[in-house]
């Protein structure tokens, strides 16, 4: 039987109920299409930077390049520094692993209360350069504490870093509606942003059937609330995607629905499947979580481990439960996470 190995880091606050939940419906779905999931979890994150002062052992990418796929939860507490969660785990394996690619899909859930006044269906996926732009974190600080002090970071864009994830944007277009909407600053971010449209217009000329156009940040913004239907793919850099997901999951409903992966397109290296979320420890361990955004990183992990009959499974029984009603307390409902994990195991077979 075909078997996946997968490294599952549960991180922080909600990711030690999510996560399992979500793997209660993986394994049942990979029985119902005959291959097998085989976990090996990892207590990595900021609980453990409090007992052993790091979030992942000094061997923790060699550990996880033996697998398959990594399913990650979102690290962080209150009581750790806020700086510390993406530089000495999320950033550190969406870089080492060249994860350059983070796949946002935003979309509608059947049976979910939208805050958009407008009825209009959407769907669409925020492509996020995940790997240099302005979380490079290359930078410093001088003489913070005087008169003088100043911060500087720089934002990194290079030729190879546009154009693979330009690449993966077209190509992902055209398995779509053949749209690439680009999202820029370039008005005022004359020197990185003017670099990134000019390698993304080149590339779009490589593929004359996907229509490419370019969006500026604040009119994108305000387009994601008035007007969401007129996109499909959009192609953004690493900072700019990490807010329009965020509105992304808003318009969608709720943070807690939206899935995503850190894809390495070339599979050198293990891709990482989580949540647009964070750890969000105001409601961990009271069983209210909502856990379709973890349950959807699931469907998108088997996706591109190449079981998509599965991963389309996963993405009709969500669509059932929360059409049924299943829906937790920031979505309106009253439904338990486990109460909803079970809705959904048990429409997985249509
Ligand atoms: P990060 O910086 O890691 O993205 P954050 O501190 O900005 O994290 P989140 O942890 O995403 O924020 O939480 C933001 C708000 O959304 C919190 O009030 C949290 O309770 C809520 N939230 C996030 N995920 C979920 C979820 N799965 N279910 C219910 N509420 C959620």
């Amino acid at each position: 039987m075909k078997t996946y190995k997968i490294a599952v880091v549960p991180g922080d606050g909600i990711g030690h109920e999510i996560v399992p939940a979500s793997l209660e419906v993986i394994d049942a779905v990979a029985k119902a299409n005959h291959f097998r999931i085989d976990t090996e979890t990892f207590p990595w994150g900021a609980g453990y930077y409090l007992k052993h002062g790091l979030f992942m052992p000094d061997n923790g990418l060699e550990t996880l390049k033996k697998f398959d796929a990594i399913f990650f939860g979102s690290v962080g507490l209150p009581e750790v520094d806020d700086t510390l969660p993406a530089k000495d785990y999320t950033f550190k394996v969406r870089t080492h692993f060249r994860q350059y690619v983070n796949y946002r899909p935003v979309r509608i859930f059947p049976g979910v209360n939208r805050p958009l006044k407008s009825e209009k269906e959407f769907d669409f996926v925020v492509v996020r350069e995940n790997n240099e732009g302005e979380f490079v974190q290359v930078g410093s600080q001088y003489l913070p504490d005087l008169e003088v002090g100043m911060g500087i970071d720089t934002s990194i864009f290079t030729r190879k870093g546009i154009e693979r994830i330009a690449h993966y944007a077209f190509q992902l277009a055209r398995t779509r509606r053949k749209k690439v909407t680009h999202i820029t600053k370039s008005n005022t971010l004359i020197h990185s942003l003017t670099y990134w449209d000019r390698v993304i217009k080149e590339v779009a000329r490589q593929y004359p059937d996907v229509t490419h156009n370019q969006m500026y940040i604040d009119a994108t913004s305000a387009n994601f609330v008035l007007k969401p239907e007129i996109f499909d793919v959009v192609l953004t850099t690493n900072l700019f995607g990490d807010i329009l997901s965020d509105l992304g999951g808003a318009i969608m409903g709720s943070l807690g629905l939206g899935g995503s992966g850190n894809i390495n397109p070339e599979r050198e290296f293990p891709s990482m499947f989580e949540p647009i979320h964070g750890s969000a420890p105001d409601i961990a361990g009271q069983n209210i979580s909502n856990p379709y955004g973890q349950v959807w990183s699931g469907a998108i992990m088997l996706q591109h481990l190449g079981e998509e009959q599965a991963a389309q499974q996963i993405m009709k029984a969500m669509d059932h439960a929360s059409l049924a009603g299943f829906l937790s307390v920031d979505l309106g409902g009253k439904y338990k996470t486990s109460e909803i994990t079970s809705a959904i195991i048990s429409r997985l077979n249509g």
